[in-house]
């Protein structure tokens, strides 16, 4: 068992007067496959822990998180049922506040994040993770709105109506956004929902990034500065995404972040201060990907570390105000330009 890593006092005060926002955590993937209860406190459990069982309620509130995002995923073998599939996800985000209301507030503005803040509660909302959840439409987006969603990932591992990703089936690094990728992006931003980057391949990233006429974010990748792997984003994509004034929120997947299977929190940060170097310190974020099938950091078993992060960036020399804004500020400056 690996001993609980060391969290200095100032670290702990720090986070705790920071807003911490996740912008990408996959919890609602135990409970479709597993009938897990958020409310409920969890502890790794073998063979399954390294992969899942990262996250709930308790634990979110534990490791100080303000808000964040749910990603709902979309069987992408589902075609015409896609939409209904993506509406039943935006019924769970709104289970954890029916379950929970003590505890969670469902959001749809930036004050209402602040406002969820200063009554102890964790702020969440959808993000869905690839268009094929939309079935190909556009007109329901002011419905999904409504529901509860806050960002559409343009793509996930299989190649949709809307744009080809950077790995999975039909991947390519060629295609640009279709037309219809193009209708998307438009609707998303009239309709002030925030257009996600993650997984896209770089020409349509890049176009993307251009079309948007407001802040684009990443929800959870690595930077190719700090590790050159597939699953991350080069210093272009970087600047598009800055260009936007936007947010690349940094994944806590060690898989991505640094040689080895099993790196510990430090990666995040190496992670971090490469998009602070390359486009300041305005634009960067943290968005895990817990319980989305990866390995967490050895000194990041569960969410409830997350204060470990807060320690690691004051221990690299990092200034209060950059780790305020890295934590959350960024982001949530973002989120009330784009969503209000
Ligand atoms: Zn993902």
């Amino acid at each position: 068992m690996l001993r609980r890593p060391v969290i200095s006092e100032a670290a702990k005060q720090l986070h705790e007067d920071c807003l911490v926002f996740d912008l990408h955590c996959d919890t609602l993937l135990n409970q479709s496959l597993l009938g897990y209860d958020v409310t409920k406190r969890h502890t790794n459990r073998l063979p399954l822990s390294p992969f899942l069982f990262h996250a709930d309620i308790p634990r979110m509130k534990e490791g100080g998180i303000g808000a964040v995002a749910l990603g709902l995923v979309v069987n992408p073998l589902r075609k015409r049922s896609a939409l209904d599939a993506t509406r039943r996800a935006l019924g769970q985000v709104r289970g954890w506040e029916q379950s929970a209301p003590d505890d969670v507030s469902l959001v749809s503005t930036a004050d209402d994040i602040e406002a969820a803040r200063a009554a102890g509660k964790l702020a969440v909302f959808g993000g869905l993770e690839g268009a094929h959840g939309l079935g190909g439409h556009v007109e329901p987006l002011p419905e999904l709105r409504a529901k509860g969603l806050r960002y559409v990932g343009l793509s996930h591992f299989s190649k949709n109506l809307a744009c080809t990703p950077a790995l999975g089936w039909r991947s390519n690094n060629v295609d640009p956004l279709t037309d219809h990728g193009r209708d998307l992006i438009d609707g998303l931003c009239h309709e002030r929902i925030l257009v996600d980057l993650a997984h896209i391949n770089k020409p349509g990233f890049l176009e993307a990034a251009t079309r948007a006429t407001r802040p684009v974010i990443v929800s959870h990748t690595g930077v190719r500065g700090a590790h050159d792997v597939w699953r991350n984003i080069d210093d272009d994509q970087l600047r598009a995404v800055a260009d936007t004034g936007g947010v690349v929120c940094i994944i806590f997947a060690p898989v991505f972040l640094s040689a080895g299977l099993r790196g510990t929190c430090d990666g995040v940060v190496k992670h971090i201060q490469h998009v602070i170097n390359t486009v300041g310190e305005d634009h960067v974020g943290i968005g895990t990907d817990l319980d989305g099938f990866v390995v967490p950091p050895k000194d990041f078993p569960d969410i409830s570390h997350m204060p470990r992060l807060t320690h690691l960036m004051l221990e690299a020399g990092m200034k209060e105000q950059t780790i305020r804004k890295a934590l959350g500020a960024n982001m949530l400056r973002t989120f009330r330009e784009v969503c209000g």
